[in-house]
């Protein structure tokens, strides 16, 4: 959701950055995360990021493309306070990867600041919006097109999310526009 899919024109195939050669911020997005901070949010990543263990590419290579991604989102000079992420499979039946909520859990016990009530489960993913719901925080979904959203919620038997977003800044907009939620 912080950077540009990575396409495969032999494979067909559309993926996370594999190496840090292949990082691509989205536009806007340093600039999005600190206005996000300016609001008084704690910014924290949690990731599901199995290609290493699908033998796509090595785990170094993976963790040195989420450090490229952090730096170069925090280059308009905002803090990602952590990075939680899940190396795993969705075979392999861990309770890091989402929508499970083992991530979740730890990133609030190890910010203590955090409070759940005031707190957004931002993400692209249908995965992203179940463990947000199921941890009891706000959810935004971010896609280009909103019937994106209502078909994974009607598929998938999820809530709708609190808000739909084309992208961060929009979602960034909305917030400063409304300060409080349902
Ligand atoms: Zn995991």
């Amino acid at each position: 959701m912080l950077n540009e899919l990575i396409i495969d024109p032999e494979q067909g195939t559309v993926d996370s950055p594999l190496h840090p050669s292949q990082v691509r911020l989205i536009p806007q997005i340093p600039q999005t995360l600190l206005r996000l901070e300016q609001l008084g949010f704690g910014l924290v990543i949690i990731s599901n990021q199995p290609a290493a263990a699908k033998g796509k590419t090595t785990r170094e290579n993976l963790e040195q493309a989420h450090a490229a991604i952090v730096e170069q989102a925090q280059s308009a000079g905002a803090h990602i306070l952590d990075s939680y992420v899940c190396f795993h499979r969705a075979e392999d039946h861990c309770a890091c990867r989402k929508p499970g909520i083992k991530l979740l859990q730890r990133a609030f016990s190890e910010n203590r600041d955090a409070r759940r009530d005031g707190s957004w489960m931002v993400g692209d993913g249908i995965t992203d919006i179940e463990a947000g719901q199921r941890f009891g925080l706000h959810t935004a979904f971010i896609a280009a097109h909103k019937c994106d959203t209502c078909q994974v919620v009607q598929t998938k038997a999820v809530k709708e999310p609190t808000l739909w977003a084309k992208d961060l800044a929009a979602f960034t907009d909305m917030l400063t526009a409304k300060k409080t939620w349902e």
